[in-house]
């Protein structure tokens, strides 16, 4: 019985991240062209057809139509199931990694900077631009946990105090900082240096250090692979930052910690 409760209570979190990545789609597509992301039915993007409102269930519909448009059969980027399927496998991550019922608004907290995170970091790939209202909503979040940390009314699952979120935010992003003022915006963006602060504040210190660091190699990565195939050096990083924020919501205190003492500094 128990675990049919659980199955549900997955089923339904899954289902939500299924439709909340539906609308992190639209934003994808219509932040960077300041489109209104309320307003307006989806169209196929070969006939200009309006999608049906039945043909709109996330990752169910994309199956049905085989990836392609019901009017003029074009066919449908794969993408836009990927980003629903993906945040709803994060959001049921986030939940089981995180617990269900001690720290549920933490959780949600969590779910919501993912999201953003999944934003950012298509957006960024199509566009090479980081859209500022997005991160203030991390920098919100992390101002929310905050709050909620101070008056106990959660226990965050690591460590966090204001020091933490004051210090992970200015340790990465000052140094960004310096690095887009030297380089005059050719090494990193702007944009680069607002996400770490934003996620610095929201994982703390321990944590976006890690951050940086899986966002540097697999960035480094991503830029040898890119060179290498179109000659292109012209290249984004926030992508690679948002991966090692996410990835630090979840591990980064744990692999701060074992970093610690296998050098034997703690
Ligand atoms: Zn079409």
């Amino acid at each position: 019985m128990i675990y049919l409760s659980y199955f549900l209570i997955y089923a339904i979190i899954f289902i939500f991240g299924a439709i909340i990545g539906s609308f992190l789609n639209v934003c994808i597509l219509r932040l960077p062209t300041g489109e209104s992301i309320a307003a307006g039915g989806s169209h196929c993007m070969s006939c200009k057809a309006k999608i049906k409102k039945y043909d709109l269930i996330p990752i169910v519909s994309y199956i049905i139509l085989r990836g392609r448009c019901r009017s003029c059969g074009a066919k449908i980027s794969p993408r836009y199931m990927v980003v629903e399927l993906l945040n709803a496998l994060l959001y049921v991550f986030t939940f089981y990694w995180f617990g269900l019922t001690e720290v549920t608004l933490e959780s949600a907290m969590v779910c919501v900077v993912l999201s953003c995170l999944i934003i950012v970091f298509f957006m960024d790939l199509d566009t090479q631009l980081i859209n500022m209202p997005v991160v203030f909503v991390i920098i919100l979040m992390a101002a929310a946990k905050l709050v909620l940390a101070l008056t106990s009314v959660i226990t965050p699952v690591n460590v966090y105090t204001w020091q933490s979120a004051l210090i992970g935010a200015l340790v990465i992003s000052v140094p960004f900082l310096l690095i887009f003022l030297v380089s005059r915006g050719k090494a990193l963006g702007f944009g680069d240096v607002a996400l770490m602060f934003a996620g610095g504040a929201f994982l703390g210190v321990k944590a976006v250090i890690i951050a940086a660091f899986i966002g540097l190699i697999t960035g480094s990565a991503a830029g040898l692979i890119t060179k290498y195939k179109s000659g292109n050096s012209a290249f984004a990083f926030g992508p690679w930052l948002s991966l090692g924020i996410a990835a630090a919501i979840f591990f980064g205190d744990y692999l701060a910690d074992l970093y610690l003492k296998i050098s034997g500094l703690q």
